[in-house]
């Protein structure tokens, strides 16, 4: 490090070996020839090389004299100037015989420098197909397994594998120029890179790199090899962060690209794109790869947008947007090419959803539902809204209407009720599956825990009769008399139904003797039969992937299905993921209902919090308590869990009475805890994330989230809506040990806002939309550029896929040709069994 040049180039110190040579010089004559080739096609702008011509001329400068004379600066001319300056230099060029003539660019194979190919171009038309037959340095054999791992294997799937980002060669900054904290890119020649070692494990290169005003160094942590790579004297661009340390700039970790064969000097001379890749394929080889498919692969593009479209929308051709996303001759035309690639993917899903929600509405048979009154007159729909101890809601009364409309037709309902926590889901999930009772059918209400099927079998029971359910897992099964004069039979099957009853349970729901059946989702599509089925109901899901599973159980008539999610849906993701459903909303809570307090508790507080709650429960009022583990499995959260509760009983609450409740205790335990809670008997009840959905108990006023930090905000309105169901005013108090950036603005947010749909888009905007939806949706197509939640480019795209459906709805039509046939191609991939 010591003795480091810091003036190489008017030192003419060498550079690099056989500088001046004259094999070296035709090397950065054919380079040269290139640039200038490049700076013509772009319209004289000098960003066809690194740094501009002038640091190309500078760096080279031995060479080229040698070769071609003094050349002078090109960078402080004007346009006019550069193009005579690019044509005296041209003619230099071609009358050193070193390389060809650089003119504007013609159509047709071009050798740059003499009996050689120039490595980047790629091989041709004849290459399209397989990537196996690009040709690229140091052969291609070796990297396409890995290229198979990224679903690489024809030069489409290349073309199409778009960069996640662009590094900005176009800008690059002077050593001297280099400022703390920004993301900035040198060209650099570096002087000198050695691995260091600071332990067995902890290896690193460190280097030196300089250009004409001065020197900075770079560090790689844990890449010992790359001091090999990078050879002292060799040109590099480096891009990343600047840091300082002991009051020098360091790059950390920086990308680094050598500048070794003369076309990626050209290549790298401005917006560069950097791809997804995997270990052991480097960027460069990636990028390499993806240069030489890019030509066959463009080649076997077709237009998939008809003209009328592209023009209404102002959309790039599509050969255009993908050469612009690989490689864009400016941001404005990267950004246009985002649009156009981004606005055909968004196409393709709403075509997708709009035919698949076609198929269902016209291709399926339902199952019309015509209610009969009972013996002693009504329904049993109007018999159970009659006993209920409330009126319903107007958004009640109208989603009911809308569900009733749905049910007499001979189409199968799709629909999603989205309402928040509270609205009161579960009366209109009664209606509809009683409905199906009236019409001697049977209907299916499915759960997505134990518990919470469990609840709704007690709800159901209670709401119906008023009265008791028959809980004993040696029965799990109810006959409720209606007003009406009817009976309806109720099973309840969750994993921990005895096996015995089970079995029993299983025949008598296959012989058409249970009318409704309660349960887990698993359980009931995974094993049981319900030949009549008519209505079925799944409670607190928002994934489509569940009802089409759902629906295809059923062999000839499908069901009418109704999916509840209390996570509502964004508008973007309405349009977009769901945008297959019919959907209703409760946007009205029953009346009387208290605002919840929600408190962000500091650590301090603790105490206080645990006195607050203590007053709550010595003024007959009863908490739930959730413990913080998210993580871990069941029976580390039962532990910790478990663990807590006899901490609070024993310290805290001496004199109250405290349930616990985890996924691991025994149908029957948990049922007994919940019902001694219920009841009142129970003053708290503390649970791991099991109690997250459903459970009801309008006496609870406190909500307390111990480790609040480590829920989202979905999960944390999801428990605040345990409470606050009763007429006195409730609270939430959320205990956070930890306060980094991310928990406190989720407390604050979830302090602030009751709103659950407000909510729902402030977390989709926290965690972006794939943690949102928790797991892949099946059935839609990869978005590569576009954005789920991009609401503009949706419905765009909706509004021109339900004009192409509405004149040619199978894609008939040349112009839509192309759309209707990868389109098939991805309703085929998507159907689990033909839909
Ligand atoms: P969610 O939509 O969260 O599933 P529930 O269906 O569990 O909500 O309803 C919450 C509570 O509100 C229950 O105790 C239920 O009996 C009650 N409820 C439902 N509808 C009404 C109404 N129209 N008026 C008063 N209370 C209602
Ligand atoms: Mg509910």
């Amino acid at each position: 490090m010591a003795r480091t040049p810091a003036q190489p180039q008017s030192k003419g110190k060498p550079q690099s070996k056989g500088s001046g040579g004259g094999k070296d010089a035709a090397g950065k004559v054919a380079a040269l020839s290139r640039i200038l080739r490049l700076e013509v096609d772009t319209g004289y702008k000098d960003r066809a090389v690194i740094g501009g011509l002038d640091r190309f001329l500078q760096l080279s400068a031995d060479q080229l004299q040698s070769a071609l004379g003094a050349i002078k600066p090109y960078g402080a001319l004007a346009a006019d100037e550069r193009r005579r300056w690019t044509a005296d230099l041209a003619s230099r060029i071609e009358s050193s015989g070193l390389a060809v003539a650089p003119g504007p660019s013609r159509p047709g194979p071009r050798s740059d420098v003499r009996g050689k190919k120039p490595v980047a171009r790629p091989a041709g038309p004849k290459a399209r197909g397989g990537v196996a037959d690009l040709k690229i340095a140091g052969g291609i054999a070796k990297h396409l397994s890995k290229l198979e791992k990224l679903g690489i294997r024809t030069t489409q799937d290349a073309v199409r594998h778009y960069p996640h980002r662009h590094n900005d060669f176009a800008h690059v900054t002077k050593v001297s120029q280099l400022e703390h904290g920004k993301e900035q890119t040198i060209v650099a020649t570096v002087w000198e890179a050695s691995e260091k070692r600071r332990g067995p494990r902890s290896v690193s290169t460190q280097a030196v790199l300089g250009d004409e005003t001065g020197n900075v160094r770079a560090i790689w942590f844990g890449q010992g090899y790359l001091a090999r790579t990078l050879k002292a004297g060799s040109q590099v661009v480096i891009s990343g962060q600047v840091k300082t340390f002991k009051g020098r700039h360091v790059f950390e970790s920086p990308e680094y690209e050598l500048l070794t064969g003369q076309e990626e000097l050209v290549h790298t001379g401005r917006l560069v794109p950097v791809y997804p890749t995997t270990e052991g394929l480097p960027q460069r080889t990636m990028r390499r790869i993806i240069r030489a498919a890019l030509k066959p692969g463009l080649a076997g593009i077709q237009e998939t947008l008809p003209p009328d479209v592209r023009r209404s929308e102002t959309l790039m051709d599509l050969t255009a947007a993908v050469t612009q996303i690989h490689y864009p001759d400016s941001e404005a035309d990267l950004n246009a090419a985002r649009r156009r690639l981004a606005f055909d993917e968004m196409l393709l899903l709403q075509l997708a959803v709009l035919s698949r929600r076609r198929k269902w509405h016209e291709e399926a048979d339902g199952i019309p539902l015509s209610p009969k009154n009972g013996a002693t007159g009504g329904s049993m729909v109007e018999a159970f809204l009659g006993s209920l101890p409330f009126a319903l809601t107007r958004a009640q009364q109208r989603v009911l209407g809308e569900i009733t409309t749905d049910l007499s037709r001979s189409r199968p309902m799709v629909r999603l009720l989205q309402g928040d926590v509270g609205s009161g889901k579960t009366v209109i999930a009664i209606a509809a599956l009683l409905a199906a009772v009236d019409s001697g059918r049977q209907g299916a209400f499915m759960a997505p825990t134990e518990i919470l099927a469990e609840q709704h079998f007690i709800t159901v029971c209670h709401l119906v009769t008023g009265g008791q359910a028959n809980l004993d897992p040696d029965e799990a099964s109810a006959e409720i008399m209606m007003p009406n004069g009817g009976t309806v039979t109720i099973a309840l099957l969750t994993g921990g139904t005895h096996k015995k009853v089970k079995d029993r349970l299983f025949a008598a729901i296959a012989a058409g003797d249970v009318d409704i059946v309660i349960g887990t989702h698993a359980l009931i599509q995974d094993s049981v039969d319900i030949p009549n089925l008519a209505v079925g109901v799944v409670d607190e899901q928002h994934r489509f992937g569940v009802m089409q599973r759902a629906a295809l159980t059923e062999g000839g008539l499908r069901p009418h299905l109704l999916a509840m999610s209390a996570t509502p849906i964004p508008r973007s993701l309405s349009l977009t993921v769901f945008g297959d459903l019919d959907v209703s909303v409760l946007d009205e809570m029953p009346s009387g209902r208290k605002p919840i307090k929600t408190r962000w508790v500091a650590p301090a507080q603790r105490d206080s919090a645990y006195d607050f709650v203590r007053t709550e429960m010595e003024a007959g009022r009863q908490a739930f308590i959730v413990f913080p583990l998210v993580e871990g499995s069941a029976s580390v959260q039962a532990r910790a869990a478990t663990e807590e509760h006899e901490r609070l009983s024993r310290d805290v609450f001496t004199k109250h009475s405290l349930g616990l409740l985890h996924g691991r205790m025994k149908t029957a335990e948990k049922e007994n805890v919940m019902q001694r809670f219920s009841s009142g008997e129970l003053d708290a009840l503390v649970s791991t994330s099991v109690i997250e959905v459903g459970i009801d108990v309008p006496n609870a006023t406190v909500m307390m989230i111990d480790g609040a930090d480590r829920f989202g905000l979905a999960q944390l309105h999801q428990f605040r809506g345990r409470v606050g169901r009763g007429a006195d005013q409730s609270y939430c108090l959320l205990l956070s040990d930890s306060t980094g950036p991310d928990a406190a603005e989720r407390m604050r947010i979830i302090e602030s806002v009751s709103d659950g749909f407000e909510l729902a888009e402030q977390d989709l905007r926290l965690r972006g939309p794939g943690d949102f939806l928790g797991t892949r949706q099946s059935g839609l197509p990869e978005l590569r550029v576009a954005s789920i939640t991009d609401t503009t480019t949706a419905s765009r795209a909706r509004r021109v896929a339900v004009s192409i459906l509405q004149d040619d709805p199978d894609l008939k039509a040349p112009e839509h040709r192309v759309l209707g046939l990868q389109l098939s191609k991805l309703l085929q991939a998507a159907a689990p069994s033909g839909v």
